[in-house]
Formats: structure tokens, C-alpha cells, sequence
């Protein structure tokens, strides 16, 4: 946290806003084609060719620059049940009758990044894991009430933290969210909970600040681990992960969620 976060003049806000609906739009469609038999590479499939279709570009290919073979080569991060993020998506992957899906999406236009994330249930799911999946869209949407011009980042975890605790469930620590802008990742991390050691490092939100917040919230233990993929993180213990996203804007008149349709 120690960079400086770049602040955004309101032009860039509205290119920004026009990113954060291209990724809105591509994640909508990609939604309405989740379904028992349906891989998770025809949903990254639909999803990019929305996102071309808008004069867009899909943020996460190539991602990140300089990996060479190693760089991640899709649309949207595609995780099923206990993976968290940053799903590889699959011709293999099909999804389940039952399963939670997580489908991470990033546009860049003109240059800016929009960067969200939902997950969605395949067909029925279980009443734990909706309230799972409801609960970490409802932090989301607490850690977005409070920023404020004036609030302090720590703020923003500490919301997710305690809104999640007080239902049962665990945050987790080994990723978070981030400023994002030209780039998907700039300064400052967003961690998704509170410690005391962050206000030595805390930052005051001031208009034109961008945070893509994105909780993770799991049913059991917050431990991760990373498959032999290089790329997806999974529980620990196997069980069920949500993550919901969106890019927000702090501005004058309060948050500005970008990634609305
Ligand atoms: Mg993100």
C-alpha cells in the first residue's frame, strides 16, 4: 500500500463507466447461458465475443504482460464450488446441476479497465450455498455504502469482514481487491478484512479514487491453495466460494458503481 493511488479526472470516470458496461453487458450474456451441460469455455466464448463486439478488449488475455506462454489466455476467470478465483475455463469444465459458478469478466476501452465479478448458481442450488452466494453480494454492496469521500480504505474491508463474520463465514486473506484504472491492478490493495496494522498505511478516499472491490467469502476456513494449473486457487478444505465484484468510483456525490449495464 505504499504507491500513491492515481486519481481519475470525471472524463476518464466517463470512459471508465463506458468499460464497466461493455464487461456488464458481456457478463449478462454469459449468464443467461449457464446451464447443466454448458462448459466453461462456451461461457468465456460468448463472453468475449461481446466484449469484441463492443470495440472492447478482453482485460485478462495475455494477463499477465511479459508471461509469455504462461500469461492467461481467456476472457473471464471461470471458478465452480470450492475454487475461489481465477478459474482456467475448460471444453472439459461442464457444469453441474447444483454447482456455484464465479465468472471474473475485465473490458478495456479507449485505454481503461471495467472489472467485475459475480457468482450464479447452475440450475438449482442448495439453500447453503445461496446463502452463501447472497451474503457476499450483500457485502459487496456494504463495503460500497461506505465509500465516501473522507472514509479510510480499512473502512471497506472491515465492512466485508464483519458482515460475513456475522453470518458465519470466513474472508479471504491471500487476495484482494485493487485500484484499477489504465491498469486492471494499481495501488492501492483493497484487502477484503481489518487489521490494526492497516491504519499506520490507511488511505483517505478522495473523489476520482477507483477501487475494484471484490470479496471472497468462504464457507469454511479462508485457507487457499493454488492447483498445479499455476492459475486456480481453491479452498483448503473443499468447501464452497463466492466472489462478487464491481468497479466503484468515489466521486462528490458518493459511490459510482461503473460496472452497471
Ligand atoms: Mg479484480
Amino acid at each position: 500500500m505504499s504507491d500513491p493511488p492515481i486519481l481519475k479526472e470525471p472524463w476518464e470516470l466517463d470512459v471508465m463507466r463506458e468499460a464497466g458496461r461493455i464487461a456488464a453487458e458481456a457478463l449478462a450474456q454469459a449468464i443467461a447461458a449457464v446451464r447443466p451441460g454448458v462448459s466453461t469455455l462456451d461461457v468465456d466464448r460468448i463472453a468475449e465475443g461481446r466484449i469484441r463486439a463492443r470495440g472492447a478488449k478482453p482485460t485478462f488475455q495475455g494477463y499477465p504482460p511479459h508471461a509469455g506462454r504462461y500469461a492467461f489466455r481467456h476472457s473471464i476467470c471461470a471458478s465452480v464450488n470450492e475454487e475461489i478465483v481465477h478459474g482456467v475455463p475448460s471444453a472439459d469444465r461442464v457444469l453441474n446441476e447444483g454447482d456455484i459458478f464465479s465468472i471474473d469478466i475485465g473490458a478495456t476501452y479507449k485505454g481503461y479497465v471495467g472489472d467485475m465479478a459475480v457468482t450464479v448458481g447452475v440450475g438449482r442450488i442448495s439453500a447453503e450455498a445461496q446463502r452463501l452466494v447472497e451474503t457476499t453480494r450483500e457485502s459487496l454492496e456494504a463495503a460500497i455504502a461506505v465509500m465516501r469521500a473522507g472514509a479510510r480504505l480499512s473502512e471497506v474491508g472491515a465492512t466485508i469482514e464483519a458482515y460475513a463474520r456475522r453470518r458465519g463465514y470466513s474472508v479471504v486473506r491471500n487476495y484482494c481487491g485493487h485500484g484499477v484504472g489504465r491498469d486492471m491492478h494499481e495501488p492501492p490493495q483493497v484487502p477484503n478484512y481489518f487489521d490494526p496494522s492497516f491504519r499506520l498505511h490507511d488511505v483517505v478516499l478522495k473523489p476520482g479514487l477507483v477501487l475494484a472491490i471484490e470479496p471472497m467469502l468462504c464457507q469454511g476456513s479462508e485457507k487457499t491453495r493454488t492447483r498445479p494449473d499455476r492459475w486456480t486457487v481453491v479452498t483448503a478444505d473443499g468447501k464452497l466460494s463466492a466472489h462478487f465484484e464491481h468497479t466503484v468510483a468515489v466521486t462528490e456525490e458518493g459511490p459510482r458503481v461503473l460496472t452497471l449495464p
